[in-house]
């Protein structure tokens, strides 16, 4: 069975050797400087047990190796120790004549030879250590890149066949790595894209050290399509790497994210475009009238483009302040007030039309510090909501309470609810519950600009709702003093 190319070298014996000694060097400071010891003394006595096999020529070659495998394991501390022991030892037993120390003639040169030699070696033995250490800093981190990362990678082989897929795959797609090893190429692209995207890669196979990038749509181990963008390089000619690498990246929320806003910029035509189209046939009305100012339909026609002129006002605001929020330029002046007095001027417009009932229920004496601009305008919002969503519902309530500590302020209509699948987008940006329908206009902006305004209270926007039994929109404000 075909399993994951290794593309590390912590799979190789010599690394995991260097790893482990890299951790020895924090060992105690008396095993660290008696493993010198130890081992000079072992050689010695191997060296005399065996003196018939060790020509006196080469005195110190195992003394050497002990003195490499000290500068890896313990540092260069004890592996000064083990030169000195070393020469010590050497010089005595095994440097004629043997069995006393001599300074002289050619012990001294001998000896002169062997501290350069086991100086080179501890400094080439640090070397190797410092670069194996650089070397396994930079592999963790590009493991952590690669493995942790939220970017997929796939390597692919002149034959097609997927040779390395790192295990953040399984984020993005719900396959292991080794799941979609085994995969066939394709399988989970949309058939529609198919053609298309093979013959992208053919081209690129034709080419070398090129890259090609394209969004698709790919199936998710738990049935839905999510939209990869993929960053494919041919690097099959690099002897390095010697495959197709393909870098793919989740870019689901961004494509639907788009297409909200064409659909949004699509509506927002529309809404625009409707009181435009009245209001200019109100104006060419009232033109052809000039001559007639006492003409009857004269105060009916003003009045239309006054209402016109109020609801591009109305769009036009909305669009700012959405744009505003987005850009994180929410700011609040705030201030103490009594919210029934609010709840009670707040919607005139309401009154005044005489259809619904605003009945305004609770806590009388409830204050709150918050900005009252901005707190009117979440409510007219949920209020002309209501109006909108729910116009059989003759009674609206408004109800303030007190609720673990804050205060919660609620609108609620008898109208046709929210179905439930629907309910955890309606405070998203551009969201319209009846995506297809014109009959109620709007921008799907009122909701997010309400919660972006609690929120930034520091408090919390809801809605309970059941499907043909109304909708209660909630919010809550920390009772806060200046
Ligand atoms: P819009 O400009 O479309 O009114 P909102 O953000 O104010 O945007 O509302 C988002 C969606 O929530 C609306 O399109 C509507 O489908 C739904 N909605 C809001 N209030 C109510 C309500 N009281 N009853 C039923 N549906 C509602």
């Amino acid at each position: 069975m075909r399993t994951n190319r290794p593309i590390f070298t912590e799979t190789n014996a010599i690394h995991r050797f260097l790893i482990w000694s890299e951790k020895r060097k924090n060992g105690p400071f008396y095993i660290r400087y008696g493993v010198p010891v130890i081992l000079v003394a072992v050689a010695t006595a191997l060296k005399i047990q065996l003196l018939g096999s060790f020509s006196a020529s080469s005195p110190f070659l195992l003394y050497f190796a002990i003195i490499c495998f000290c500068t890896i394991t313990a540092g260069i501390g004890p592996a000064i120790v083990a030169v000195v022991l070393s020469a010590v030892a050497a010089d005595y037993f095994f440097i004629l004549p043997k069995n006393e120390f001599t300074f002289t003639g050619l012990a001294f040169y001998k000896m002169a030879v062997f501290l350069a030699e086991s100086a080179f070696i501890i400094l080439l033995s640090s070397a190797i250590m410092s670069a194996y250490r650089r070397v396994n800093q930079v592999q963790t981190l590009f493991r952590a890149m690669i493995e942790k990362g939220s970017e997929g990678i796939v390597l692919t082989n002149r034959e097609g066949k997927r040779v390395y897929v790192s295990p953040s795959i399984e984020r993005i797609i719900g396959y292991t790595a080794d799941e979609f090893l085994l995969m066939e190429p394709w399988v989970l692209a949309d058939p529609d894209e198919l053609e298309d995207m093979k013959a992208k890669m053919d081209d690129l196979l034709l080419h070398p050290g090129e890259n090609i990038s394209f969004i698709h749509r790919m199936r998710h181990k738990d049935g839905r399509w999510i939209w990869m963008e993929n960053s494919i390089t041919n690097l099959l000619d690099d002897d390095a790497v010697c495959a197709i690498v393909a870098n793919f990246y989740n870019v689901t929320e961004r494509v639907i994210l788009e297409q909200k806003k064409d659909d949004f910029i699509g509506i927002a035509s529309h809404e625009l475009k409707t009181p435009i189209t009245t209001l200019k046939a109100s104006i060419q009305l009232l033109d052809r009238m000039k001559s007639e100012p006492q003409h009857d339909m004269m105060p009916k026609l003003i009045e239309r483009s006054r209402r016109n002129i109020d609801k591009l006002t109305e769009l036009v605001e909305e669009l700012l302040n959405a744009s505003q929020i987005g850009q994180g330029h929410l700011h609040l002046a705030k201030t103490e007030f009594v919210v029934t007095d609010l709840l009670m001027e707040c919607c005139h417009h309401i009154h005044s039309a005489e259809k619904h009932n605003l009945v305004v229920e609770g806590d009388r004496e409830l204050q709150v510090c918050a900005d009252r601009a901005r707190i009117d305008q979440v409510v007219v919002n949920l209020v002309n909501n209501a109006i909108k969503y729910a116009p059989q519902s003759k009674d609206i309530f408004l109800c303030v309470e007190r609720a673990n500590g804050d205060v919660r302020i609620s609108v609620k209509d008898n109208g046709p609810g929210v179905a439930p699948e629907k309910l955890p987008y309606i405070f998203d940006r551009y969201y319209r519950a009846e995506v297809n329908s014109f009959n109620n206009s709007g921008l799907g902006l009122g909701l997010y600009i309400s919660s972006e305004i609690i929120k930034k209270h520091g408090g919390q926007i809801g809605v309970d709702s059941k499907q043909g039994e109304g909708s209660t929109f909630w919010f809550t404000l920390p009772i806060e003093r200046n």
